[in-house]
């Protein structure tokens, strides 16, 4: 991997991150391929404008559009449209991506790095306050 330039742009930080994740994407690409192959085999029964009951022949689906989940809770936990909801958005003859958390967008990870990122330097010089000097933080009880 290339380091990344100081001068970069955002269209060329952009570009990189988009040559980083290019394997990732790939394999992305090939299981969001599959869910929609699947999605196709399914009955979509529409409740009401964002409800939905999508039959799958296994564990059929519950889908809320509007609240971004589903029974299977693929949706909610990954926050990424599963099979069910897939099939549910093309039946609103929607595009599945305008159900994916910003979080998975490209433009969204570019932005999180296009402003400087001044060092923080050694600890020996950070400039605590007191007050937080006498905090200890310890890790969650199940780490323990
Ligand atoms: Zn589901």
């Amino acid at each position: 991997m290339r380091g990344v330039r100081g001068d970069l742009s955002f269209e060329g930080l952009k570009k990189l991150v988009e040559e980083v994740v290019r394997v990732n994407s790939k394999m992305d690409k090939i299981e969001l391929h599959a869910l929609i192959n699947d999605a196709h085999c399914f009955v979509v029964k529409p409740i009401n404008r964002v409800e939905f009951e999508v039959k799958d022949r296994k564990m059929d689906g519950l889908v809320n559009l509007s609240k971004n989940t589903c029974s299977c809770c693929e949706f909610q936990t990954n926050l990424l449209p599963c099979s069910h909801a897939i099939a549910a958005i093309s039946k609103c003859k929607h595009e599945a991506v305008e159900f994916c958390a910003d979080y998975y967008k490209t433009i969204i990870l570019v932005e999180g790095y296009a402003g400087s990122i001044p060092p923080i330097g050694h600890p020996s010089e950070w400039d605590i306050p007191l007050h937080m000097k006498q905090i200890v933080v310890l890790p969650p009880a199940w780490r323990c």
